[in-house]
């Protein structure tokens, strides 16, 4: 399937950047062995499943979409990956993404963009274009994700695919090439919600090589998903986020969305409009944030290490080989947001700009602490859109920032998020997401409420 559909830069949905077609038949040998054998088995032995490429794969190349990495064979596994492997999944290959998970469209990829299966002129969203695009043209049952401000949630909502973002620290970021530390979670992308379920309970659990791992277990996911797909969700109170609707809001996604509003209220679901004031401030402050963290993260790019290197002609300072070497190997929303980040960061201007923005940060909590007191889950729509037009956006960074307004506010407050899908808009036939949220921990209510909408 993938060498029928994915093509390459130029054609095709072009969702991995390496393929490991030996590595994953021979993984699919030994579960067969293991089958054969009548060993124990997990649910998902020999399920294959594709890998965002910004999670270390020993053996296999890890690019981040960069070129800064190309070449890079990291020499040991992320956790996600190690226990994807103990389990018995064949990894089928490394999917494309934005540079370094910057971006809502996998046009930032240095590689080339990703192309959407339901319609290759529209973008398969980002960061994560590559694991659900691959899961929407058939070309991986599974795959895994990362979410730092949507890149799981919004590119399943625009392709048609279930797009987990785990509570923060549920999932290991060991391995996990940082973007933005205090916000990035790894995660589930998946058909159903019940795969996903399975999934999330294989990659989750405490790390002691993650620091800001939990060390506390989840509910069930599984039972939750199982529970929720009886239709019945007698009792479950749910708040519709009065902010995320209005004017910038595609019709035929408010469609969608309210009739699977309607399908919870079917369910026997208590549903009420909920009001979360700071969250129209959610986009500004993380757009401090994440290039104050992703611009210290990238520092370590320095052409010494690993990684790209070029050497200026004559005699060059090790200053001005990093400064060849990054000028070459960055793309330019990584340049603009190091620029952004670092003169947020800068003395005199810290206060005024990230201080301001962690304050924002606590109110946003805090808004999702109010409503969780009244509700049990908030639902919106993942998306103001669905799949715009590949270089619709690539020259206005403000109107692709503007994808994420909905999937943001999770991120900055830890809250898990999951997106399932909700049928097709009216004026485009392509897909549409609907998001639900829950409190810290609570990943099982995303699971329960997601599953009924199934
Ligand atoms: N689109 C957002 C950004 O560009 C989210 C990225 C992500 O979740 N990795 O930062």
């Amino acid at each position: 399937r993938i060498a029928a559909v994915d093509g390459d830069a130029t054609a095709g949905v072009h969702a991995f950047l390496h393929v490991d077609a030996e590595g994953a038949l021979a993984a699919a040998e030994a579960s067969d062995k293991r089958r054969a054998a009548g060993a124990p088995l997990h649910h998902l032995d020999g399920v294959p499943i594709a890998v965002k490429d910004v999670l270390a794969t020993q053996g296999l190349p890890t690019t981040c979409g960069s070129k800064i990495l190309e070449g890079w064979i990291p020499p040991y596994d992320a956790t996600v990956v190690r226990k994807i492997k103990a389990a018995g999944l064949p990894i089928l290959g490394k999917t494309n993404m934005d540079e370094f998970a910057m971006g809502s469209s996998t046009e930032h990829s240095a590689y080339g963009p990703t192309r959407n299966p339901w319609d290759q002129t529209r973008i398969p969203g980002g960061s994560g274009g590559g694991s659900a695009a691959a899961v929407a043209a058939f070309e991986a049952p599974l795959a895994i994700g990362t979410d730092t401000g949507g890149s799981i949630r919004q590119p399943g909502a625009v392709t048609g695919t279930v797009g987990v973002k785990p509570t923060y620290g549920a999932v290991s970021r060991y391995g996990l090439v940082a973007l933005a530390n205090s916000l990035d979670q790894a995660g589930p992308v998946t058909r159903t919600v019940l795969d996903s379920a399975l999934l999330q309970e294989l990659i989750g659990g405490h790390d002691p090589l993650d620091s800001t791992s939990v060390d506390q277990p989840l509910p069930s996911l599984v039972d939750a998903a199982r529970a929720g797909a009886t239709g019945d969700l007698t009792g479950v109170r749910i708040g519709v986020i009065s902010e995320l609707s209005g004017d910038g809001w595609q019709p035929g996604v408010m469609a969608r969305f309210q009739e699977s509003v309607d399908v919870l209220v079917k369910a026997g679901a208590e549903v009420v409009e909920v009001s979360c004031p700071n969250f129209v401030h959610a986009l500004a402050a993380y757009y401090l944030i994440l290039p104050a963290e992703c611009s210290s993260n990238l520092a370590k790019f320095d052409a010494m290490r690993y990684g790209l290197r070029v050497t200026p002609e004559g005699n060059p300072s090790s200053e001005e080989v990093m400064k060849a070497s990054r000028d070459a190997g960055f793309g330019d929303e990584v340049k603009r947001r190091i620029i952004i980040g670092t003169y947020a960061l800068s003395s005199g201007y810290y206060d005024a700009y990230y201080g301001q923005a962690q304050k924002v940060r606590t109110l946003i909590s805090r808004d999702f602490e109010a409503a969780f007191e009244s509700v049990d889950v908030l639902v919106s729509p993942t998306a103001p859109t669905t799949a715009f037009a590949l270089g619709e956006k690539l020259d206005d960074p403000i109107a692709m920032y503007l994808n994420d307004l909905a999937t943001i506010p999770a991120n900055l407050a830890g809250v898990p998020g999951i997106s399932v899908p909700a049928g097709l808009a009216d004026e485009d036939g392509l897909p549409v997401g609907f998001q639900i949220l829950a409190p810290a921990l609570a990943d099982d209510r995303c699971y329960r409420v997601g599953a009924a909408l199934e």
